[in-house]
């Protein structure tokens, strides 16, 4: 969406609310599509002497991908602070800055470099996903801390972890 910065451009140096649900597309991250819930992005925004818009804000969405583990769907919470300067009549191709011209800021590519910072280093499924070895070759598809080992019954070894706590040799 575009956030319309006329009044705050009258009134330099005010700091007006902002809260709104801006859309961010599915971006490619290493090979891999990350979907994202529509973030929200809340906080003020600012004018400065010059023009130049200074926007503090929270980012927060979901993002969805693959575990990194066993590709089994895996979300992760996003809440990324955004304190930025948008710069007034700058190079739009300069991806080191944000522009804007008019009196107009697009909030979109802003919202999606910020997602994308803050997007974990790995996608889990779940907690301890992470501790299984990668892949069996023979089964893609489930992770082996989902698998029951040889000679290993699924809840024996939990069985025994009460046991222990009861205090009970078995
Ligand atoms: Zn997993």
């Amino acid at each position: 969406m575009k956030l319309d910065v006329s009044r705050a451009l009258k009134l330099p140096g005010e700091s007006f609310p902002l809260d709104v649900e801006q859309a961010i597309a599915p971006q490619m991250i290493s090979g891999e599509e990350v979907r994202f819930d529509p973030a929200r992005l809340k906080g003020t925004y600012m004018a400065l002497e010059g023009g130049n818009i200074a926007v503090d804000l929270e980012l927060t969405t979901t993002a969805h991908a693959r575990c990194a583990n066993c590709l089994a769907p895996a979300q992760s919470e996003v809440r990324e602070p955004i304190e930025e300067l948008i710069h007034l009549g700058g190079d739009p191709d300069d991806s080191e800055i944000f522009t804007y011209t008019g009196q107009e800021i697009d909030l979109e590519r802003l919202a999606e470099s910020f997602a994308v910072l803050g997007l974990p280093m790995r996608f889990l499924c779940r907690e301890g996903c992470s501790e299984a070895p990668a892949y069996d070759d023979a089964d893609v598809d489930v992770c082996l801390c989902q698998k029951e080992l040889p000679g290993q019954r699924p809840f024996a070894a939990l069985k025994q972890l009460l046991s222990e706590e009861d205090g009970e040799e078995r």
